[in-house]
């Protein structure tokens, strides 16, 4: 490493633009390496010396640090003149998942020294990953492949009208599956090394916590643990899914995080939660043919349009998912153990005092996702975190209030939680602080799209949010259901797809919200929501010509108002 990191500091230029001569001798950054891992090793608090000269203990410098958020001035009350350009590296980049890579490897377009740690903690499971983060190993990657097995059974099914005959049992092997999922995605975290090779990015597969200004601890799986310093850190840990803290949950139940490299199939599952994640989960399962109950503690996809998430759920409901509504499970035991084993739970009404039990083969845990934030040494270096939450506060340049010290992607608090918008965040930061850009990322009306058997995508304000904020006076809501073409002939789930969009009064009919429930929802909703971007008024999308005979044309039709109460169905396309 040492000699690896003298050969690139020689030649690259200082962090900041400062020409490659201020850059210390040769020898500095390991020595100063040197002295915090020694100092490190007996107690845990590094003392802090810069050029091998001991500039104090770790205390007074944090209390220094603490005291006036400014790194450099910490250097200057230990008696020394600040040294900006000690550090091993430009950008150190916690987190190798979307928002992560995203920006190690723009910072690296910009001839910046920028390294990446990346760590997965196993699940209590001992499900681990590769490089890549949620999105590619136990998000949407998976997911979708997922979702898609389950829509492939959908269209065996309705092969059979358009002519199709096959004389074989149709059965789906979860083995098949998983493994042709877990190949691509092997690919895939292939493909992140090599990026971040070829870019010149440093990769460690190591944990990092801070341990005082501008200096990070990286421990390998092995446990060995070395010091890296660094002008600049973006923190991108993302979350990982929580428990229940009942008995029973950590031992015997399942999350995302081991549900998509799952060595066996899972058989009669229990889903509880009801947000993305579960809903999503569930259709998939129940669309393998799996039996599948969700539990929901209060109401569906909290957040999103509540008449879209009801007519979710009721489609799910008659595609042979069960719904236990208003409950929580307080216990599972183990009954039978196995691959799968049978477990026991017992749930308790959120509304009485009602107890039930039931018996699955799995159960999933899909009640959200906490920020990992509370152990990588925040405190150290005095970065804010929502107490509550553990998210992180940042400003509009996602710079957190440590100025060198900035966050992006699911940590972030009040933002959303999507891969692209990781990316993009981590994207346009490091423009700012390499290239000279200014544009911030924009995190209002961003597209999304839950991957229920019934796909929903939706952008811009929920009819409820839409009321709250602008009145209902002052928003008209045109609404009408419609019936894919390719549905017609197999007979299937008329006046199931719906479209809804809603329009400011005050402001000449802008599309303010969009929702659409049908196929490829993410497909369709992607062009809108450019469209909506750009400012789409409804007069502009009346003007639109349709393309026929797709599912997207509907919107360019709308003429019947939620006010006016008229009947929306449909009997053809
Ligand atoms: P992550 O991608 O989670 O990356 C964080 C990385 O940091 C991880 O590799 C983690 O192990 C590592 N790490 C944590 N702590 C440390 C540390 N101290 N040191 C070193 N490394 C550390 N979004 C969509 O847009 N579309 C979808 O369809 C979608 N589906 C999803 C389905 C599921 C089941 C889940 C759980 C999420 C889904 N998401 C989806 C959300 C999406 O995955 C996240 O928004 C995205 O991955 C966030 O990126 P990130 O960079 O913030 O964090
Ligand atoms: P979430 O949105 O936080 O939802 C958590 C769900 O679990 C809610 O339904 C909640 O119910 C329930 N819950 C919480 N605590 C519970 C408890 N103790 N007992 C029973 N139920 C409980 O979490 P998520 O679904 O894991 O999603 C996390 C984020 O990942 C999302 O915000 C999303 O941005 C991202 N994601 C995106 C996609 C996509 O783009 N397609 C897919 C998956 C995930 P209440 O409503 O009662 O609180």
């Amino acid at each position: 490493m040492g000699s690896t990191l003298r050969k690139n500091q020689a030649v690259r230029q200082a962090p900041g633009g400062a020409p490659p001569e201020r850059r210390p001798p040769a020898g500095g950054a390991p020595k100063l390496r040197e002295g915090r891992r020694g100092a490190a090793a007996g107690t845990s608090r590094p003392a802090v010396s810069v050029r091998a000269k001991q500039t104090g203990d770790h205390e007074r410098t944090l209390k220094e640090h603490k005291e006036e958020d400014n790194p450099q001035r910490t250097m200057e009350v230990n008696g020394l003149r600040p040294v900006p350009a000690s550090y091993d590296y430009d950008l150190i980049v916690i987190g190798g998942g979307s928002g992560g890579l995203a920006a190690a490897k723009e910072a690296a377009k910009y001839e910046k020294k920028v390294m990446v740690l990346d760590f997965v903690t196993p699940t209590p499971q001992g499900s681990s990953w590769g490089l890549g983060g949620t999105c590619v190993n136990v998000g949407c990657i998976p997911k979708k492949l997922m979702h898609q097995a389950a829509l492939l059974g959908q269209a065996l099914q309705d092969s059979r009208k358009f002519g199709w005959q096959f004389t074989e049992e149709v059965k789906h092997n979860w083995m098949t599956m998983t493994e042709s999922v877990q190949n691509y995605i092997g690919s895939l975290n292939w493909g992140y090394r090599v990026a971040l090779r070829d870019n010149k990015v440093t990769y460690e597969n190591a944990y990092g916590e801070f341990v005082g200004p501008h200096t990070i601890k990286a421990t390998n799986k092995k446990g060995i643990e070395k010091l890296y310093t660094a002008e600049r850190f973006i923190i991108a840990t993302g979350e990982r899914p929580r428990y229940l803290g009942i008995p029973g949950d950590k031992e015997y139940c399942l999350s995302s995080d081991d549900l998509f490299s799952l060595p066996y199939c899972p058989g009669k599952t229990l889903v509880v939660g009801a947000s993305y994640v579960a809903l999503e989960c569930a259709g998939f399962l129940a669309g393998l043919g799996l039996d599948v109950t969700v539990m929901v503690r209060s109401i569906l996809l909290r957040g999103f349009d509540q008449d879209m998430a009801n007519r979710i759920g009721e489609y799910m409901k008659e595609h042979g998912v069960n719904f236990i509504r208003e409950f929580v499970p307080i216990k599972v035991e183990q009954v039978e153990e196995g691959t799968p084993g049978i477990l026991k739970v017992t749930a308790k009404s959120t509304a009485g005092d009602q107890m039930i039990e039931g018996e699955y083969n799995t159960v999933l845990l899909a009640i959200g996702r906490d920020p990992c934030t509370r152990k990588i040494g925040l405190d150290k270096v005095g970065v804010n975190i929502n107490e509550k939450t553990g998210k992180i506060p940042v400003n509009d340049e996602e710079q957190t209030n440590v100025s060198y010290i900035y966050a992006v992607g699911d940590i972030l608090q009040d933002k959303l939680e999507l891969t692209p918008v990781a990316i993009q965040a981590g994207r346009l930061l490091v423009r700012r602080l390499y290239a000279g850009a200014t544009t911030k990322c924009d995190y209002v009306n961003v597209p999304t799209t839950v991957f229920t058997p019934l796909e929903y995508g939706a952008c811009g304000y929920s009819e409820e949010t839409a009321v709250e904020k602008f009145g209902e006076e002052n928003i008209e809501v045109y609404h009408s259901h419609f019936w894919p073409l390719e549905w017609t002939v197999p007979s299937r789930d008329n006046n199931k797809c719906y479209a809804k969009i809603i329009c400011n009064i005050q402001d000449n009919e802008r599309v303010i919200g969009f929702h659409v429930l049908g196929p490829n929802a993410g497909e369709v909703t992607q062009g809108f929501a450019a469209a909506i971007k750009c400012g789409l008024t409804k007069e502009q999308l009346d003007n639109t010509v349709g393309i026929h005979p797709v599912c997207a044309e509907v919107f360019t039709t709308l003429s019947v108002t939620k006010r006016s109460g008229e009947n929306t169905t449909v009997s053809g396309c």
